[in-house]
């Protein structure tokens, strides 16, 4: 039986005049994602979008299962395609859908008629279908309120095409329609959740993460690109580039005071970072920082990183408890990755007893005992590494 997948967008319907260009991003980036698994056809069609795939041997639960995960979409409906006609849609609903239909005490029809010189009406077609299933499944019952099981018949200009159950989309809106930005992503829970909430706006995401071998190990590192695999399974690739940070932190510690290291080292961070940014083409930084978490990010630590950003900084985070972040990192999978044990930059040289009022005068003074910053801060730029992370590469 013939197969296809039905794509209904979300926000997108909002976009006016821009509809098409959503749609397109929305199409290149399911295009992306399910290419490796064979040929599809993607079609705009009457407020959704067509996906078939080219030839039956194609994997559908996996392919429906990656498309699950590309934003701007609200609705996936798996469905049976067939002859626009009444005797043929009859016996597809019951071959497709029996094995749901078996285990449902109740169920109900609905259609949908876009095609409008199609002989029978939305009602007409409904009751032809629900009759028919009726007759064939013994003990199955109408309940227009509440079913168990929903059958949908759609005649459309091509051809009829039928379903159960729709699956939810991930929402949110076609990763690349607003713009590049950059994640600085650590090894904990935070920074991962709050690059895949940016990209669920619309963000195409760059990264950069800290590396202080050998005070953090090369499992560390494992550990952020494993990390952005996961996150890169709704974002789409992501550029990952890795700096060298040792040479910083140790000045960091050998030169300013223990109870500012942390903010002098988030102040430094925030220019690297905002360098590689600018020269990727992103409009912005993006940090899992959340108010009050920690003394680096109270609102007056925040203040003095800020200021070292060129760009502006998102914090999707910002207003979360800690029981909300860990929900979402359950919820994409990367809680199991984050709390593995292993050192990351921030947690070697930790102060003990970190100021958490620092102003942003006092932060400029200490970060002055660096000696020659800049050129420090060019090796590190220098230093840094490419590594593209895909998911779904082919
Ligand atoms: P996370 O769980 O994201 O690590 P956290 O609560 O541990 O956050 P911090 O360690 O204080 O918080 O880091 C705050 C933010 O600074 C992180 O969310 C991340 O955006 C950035 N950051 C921290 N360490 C690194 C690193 N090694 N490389 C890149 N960015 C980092
Ligand atoms: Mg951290």
């Amino acid at each position: 039986m013939k197969e296809i997948i039905l794509i209904k967008d979300g926000e997108l319907a909002l976009k006016g005049l821009n509809r098409s260009t959503f749609e397109d991003a929305l199409i290149k980036n399911m295009r992306e994602r399910i290419a490796p698994l064979g040929g599809f056809s993607f079609r705009k069609a009457q407020s959704v979008i067509v996906v078939e795939p080219e030839t039956e041997e194609i994997d559908l639960d996996e392919a429906v299962s990656r498309i699950q995960k590309v934003f701007g979409i609200v609705g996936i409906s798996r469905c049976a395609v067939c002859e626009k006609d009444i005797d043929k849609i009859r016996e597809t609903a019951y071959t497709y859908l029996r094995d749901e239909l078996l285990f449902a005490k109740t169920f109900k029809v609905t259609a949908k008629r876009a095609d409008k010189s199609f002989p029978y009406k939305s009602p007409e077609i409904c009751d032809e279908v629900g009759g028919w299933l009726l007759s064939k499944i013994r003990g199955l019952k109408v309940d227009v309120h509440e079913p168990d099981v929903t059958v949908t018949v759609e005649v459309r200009d091509d051809s009829a095409y039928i379903h159960g159950a729709q699956l939810k989309g991930a929402g949110g809106m076609p990763t690349g329609t607003s713009g590049r930005a950059c994640l600085l992503i650590s090894g904990g829970i935070d920074s991962p959740v709050a690059g895949y909430m940016m990209a669920k706006r619309g963000v195409k995401l760059t990264a950069v993460h800290f590396a202080s071998p050998p005070y953090t190990s090369e499992l560390a590192e494992m550990k952020v690109h494993e990390l952005l695999g996961r996150v890169s399974m709704y974002s789409g690739r992501v550029n990952l580039f890795t700096v060298p940070f040792t040479e910083i932190q140790e000045a960091i510690r050998d030169n300013c005071p223990e109870e500012m290291f942390t903010v002098t080292m988030r102040r430094v961070m925030m220019k690297l970072a905002s360098r590689i940014a600018v020269w990727q083409g992103c409009d912005a930084l993006i940090t899992g920082e959340s108010l009050g978490q920690v003394a680096s990010q109270t609102i007056h630590a925040l203040k003095c990183t800020d200021e070292c950003a060129a760009l502006p900084v998102f914090r999707p985070c910002i207003g979360m408890d800690k029981n909300e972040i860990i929900e979402i990192s359950r919820k994409i999978d990367t809680f199991d990755i984050s709390i593995r044990p292993y050192e990351d930059c921030c947690t070697v040289f930790t102060p003990r007893h970190p100021r958490t009022r620092p102003t942003p005068e006092y932060a400029r003074e200490i970060e002055a005992m660096l000696p020659e910053e800049d050129a420090m801060l060019q090796r590190a730029y220098d230093g840094a590494k490419l590594l593209v992370i895909e998911a779904f590469a082919s």
